[in-house]
């Protein structure tokens, strides 16, 4: 049976401004979620791609990326996206996580695919394009300890029901507050926006430093071994 995704009750006094947002204000929303809890959330048995490696990124949104995008939609603002009025509903970002490696840097020989994000915009114009409000939202299975404590809302309504459940959480009711969320956001969108060669050479100069300082990290524990 496919997990049912819930919107949980706004549990801060007053409740969050986004929690859930208002109908007209433009907002970019990001979703992210463990691979193993975004396989359960399709009917038809969809399951997350298995890219072959932190490299090898998919060119067009994925087909549960974007009926995941549908599902929050739909619970985020009482009906489906307007296809009246394209601004409504604009998929621009996605990428998938890795467990030792960032969206542009690789940090382990092998990292571990865990997760997916996607972002989209909602009535956001080209006035606002540059920094949108943003609202962060994760999925999490109130019966897994490790993620169910990230979230600050009482787990127990939704822990024993006839079907199983995972919830769509906005940061406001999360135990992470989230300070840089809008600032991040923001920038993978820009960034995503720059010519591929440019983020290959920017990818290439990270890993590059990031290899020279792991070589000096091991000098250094290498001479305080001898002394
Ligand atoms: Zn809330």
């Amino acid at each position: 049976m496919a997990f049912k995704l819930v919107l949980p009750q706004c549990e801060q006094t007053p409740t969050c401004v986004n929690h859930p947002p208002e109908w007209e204000k433009p907002l970019r929303i990001q979703i992210i979620g463990l691979n193993k809890d975004l396989n359960n959330l399709f009917d038809d048995g969809i399951k997350m791609p298995t890219p072959k490696s932190s490299l090898d990124r998919a060119t067009e949104f994925i087909e549960p990326g974007l009926r995941l995008v549908q599902m929050a939609f739909r619970l985020l603002y009482g009906r489906d996206p307007d296809p009246g009025n394209p601004s409504d509903m604009i998929p621009r970002h996605q990428y998938d996580i890795w467990r030792g490696a960032t969206e542009d840097r690789v940090l382990l020989p092998e990292p571990i695919l865990e997760g997916y994000a996607i972002t989209f915009d909602h009535l956001v114009g080209p006035d606002d394009e540059d920094d949108p409000e943003t609202l962060m939202l994760n999925i999490v299975d109130p019966n897994d300890p490790l993620r169910a404590d990230l979230v600050t809302i009482d787990k127990s309504p939704y822990t024993s029901g006839p079907e199983p459940v995972l919830l769509l959480v906005p940061r406001c009711c999360q135990a992470r507050k989230g300070t840089t969320d809008r600032r991040r956001i923001n920038r993978e969108i820009r960034e995503a926006k720059l010519p591929e060669e440019v983020r290959f050479k920017r990818l290439e100069e990270e890993s590059r430093a990031y290899e020279e300082k792991l070589l000096r990290k091991s000098k250094a524990q290498a001479s305080s071994d001898v002394v």
